[in-house]
């Protein structure tokens, strides 16, 4: 158990991948007697402490290194394994109480696994004598707190931001004058846009695919294809992609952090790209947890989704690859991220989603709203930090079909939770839960079209693809797409 961290437990640390000298050894031994006990230090060689308000996120099942997944529970605590607390709820909340909230928006790295179990203070050390011992050391009393800050900063940033990433806090515009597809060209108009999704098969028969791709593409402006939603592997979302390209539509390709490393996403977009797929979002996906037996693998993720889309601006704007290999012909797409508005609370929630827009994102696609009530205090969270401006966003609309269905989505699905009422009225509605549900779906759309800062629905199906063209026509929002 920490001192300093307020949490239930101290996981066990890394384990090197080689043999250091004795004297690393030595200090490492040192450090994680130290760090341990005080931060929750897990000794993943990388550290991030400074920005983290001194809590070790490593201690998150996932190993998210920029804040929170969608998946927090309404009481806090992580939903891959409940019997602690989310520990970035706790991180952005001791952020909070003590003024360091902005220092949560920097783009931190994913770990340099050469590093994992290895000592950092020898490197601080070495960095301080760059700087100035003195200086320093002057600036560990000093009351400007300004000064003590910069001087900080000149040490701990090197560290934990390696040439190989440079992360910072700054807002990065896409460098792309004209749009890449057509979702991002009517968006950028100004239209309020209709995008859906259809459920990928689950053997190689593509044959409902194409049909169902048929009965949605003239509703709408693009069609995501989910990643292995729930952790249930299906046909990729890159094969969907290539065949609503082939049906001419326009696709927006899914990619969950949570199967992928480094190296295969970044090979992954090149040839999505090659092949006509311009529009990408990025999930961090979810947990293996609340997939199938056997239990696929629940720990540290090779990146997360804020680290996917600086990799993918990075490609796309610079040209470069993360190992800074040039990249000759490079990429061009439409970056989007998923947002879960009411995961947390809603000042925790912008931070996330305002570091996401610095870091690539150019439109969000909401998790599921039944309350669209509640969204307005998020989306004026947004506009306090001053990004409506500079993200588009598209609110998940979701048409129950049954009572089991809006039940299943109220305990099992992270980050969604459907409200009492909503809930009395599917199953008062019996026989007609189906048609109840449209109902529910049309209100949402209603109460949310006029609503600031929002630019479109995205109508998450849950394979029930042939109800989008009702919905579409009933919500008077035809004449849109
Ligand atoms: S809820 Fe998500 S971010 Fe929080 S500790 Fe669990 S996995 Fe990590």
């Amino acid at each position: 158990m920490s001192v300093i961290k307020p949490a239930r437990r101290w996981q066990p640390a890394f384990f090197p991948f080689k043999k250091e000298p004795f004297g690393r050894r030595l200090l490492a031994k040192v450090e994680i007697c130290v760090k341990g006990p005080l931060f929750g230090c897990r000794m993943c060689g990388n550290c991030l402490l400074q920005e983290t308000s001194f809590i070790c996120p490593m201690e998150c099942p996932k190993g998210m290194r920029n804040g929170p997944c969608g998946g927090i529970r309404p009481d806090k605590r992580c939903y891959v394994d409940n019997t602690r607390k989310c520990v970035w709820y706790v991180i952005y909340k001791r952020a909070l109480k003590t003024g360091r909230e902005e220092k949560l928006l920097e783009v931190l790295p994913p770990l340099d696994w050469n590093k994992v179990g290895t000592e950092t203070w020898g490197e601080v050390v070495t960095t301080i004598r760059k700087v100035g011992t003195g200086k320093f050391l002057s600036s560990v009393t000093s009351k400007d707190k300004l000064k003590k800050s910069e001087v900080w900063d000149s040490v701990f940033k090197n560290i934990r931001q390696p040439h190989w990433w440079n992360g910072d806090s700054d807002y990065h515009s896409s460098l792309q004058q004209e749009p890449v597809s057509d979702l991002e060209k009517r968006l950028r108009s100004g239209q309020f846009v209709i995008a859906t999704e259809v459920t990928p098969p689950q053997g190689i028969g593509t044959s409902k695919l194409v049909e169902d791709i048929e009965s949605v593409k003239s509703f709408v402006t693009a069609i995501n294809f989910t990643d292995s939603a729930s952790a249930r592997p299906r046909m990729s979302s890159i094969a969907c992609c290539k065949i609503a390209i082939d049906q001419n539509c326009e696709p927006v390709l899914q990619i969950a952090a949570r199967d992928i490393t480094r190296a295969s996403l970044q090979s992954s977009v090149i040839g999505a790209n090659a092949i006509g797929v311009k529009n990408i979002l990025c999930i961090t996906g979810d947990n293996a947890i609340i997939g199938p037996s056997p239990t696929g693998n629940m720990n540290i993720l090779d990146i997360d989704s804020v680290q996917m889309l600086w990799i993918l601006r990075k490609m796309r704007d610079e040209g470069v690859y993360l190992d800074g290999r040039t990249i000759k012909n490079p990429p061009r797409f439409f970056l989007g991220a998923a947002t879960a508005p009411f995961a947390s609370d809603p000042v925790l929630q912008a931070i996330k989603d305002h570091k996401k827009v610095n870091a690539g994102a150019q439109f969000f696609q909401t998790n599921l709203v039944f309350e669209p009530e509640k969204l307005d205090l998020w989306l004026e969270q947004l506009d306090k930090r001053n990004i409506l401006n500079k993200v588009f966003i598209l609110i998940g609309i979701a048409p129950l079909k049954t009572l089991k269905v809006t039940q299943y989505l109220h305990d099992n699905v992270p980050g969604v939770s459907i409200p009492e009422k909503i809930m009395k009225r599917m199953e008062k509605a019996g026989e007609s839960a189906s048609e109840e549900g449209v109902q529910i779906a049309l209100e949402m759309i209603d109460a949310v079209k006029g609503k600031q800062g929002v630019n479109g629905i995205h109508i998450m199906t849950l394979s029930w693809e042939s109800v989008v063209q009702r919905i579409v026509k009933e919500s008077g929002l035809a004449t849109h797409n």
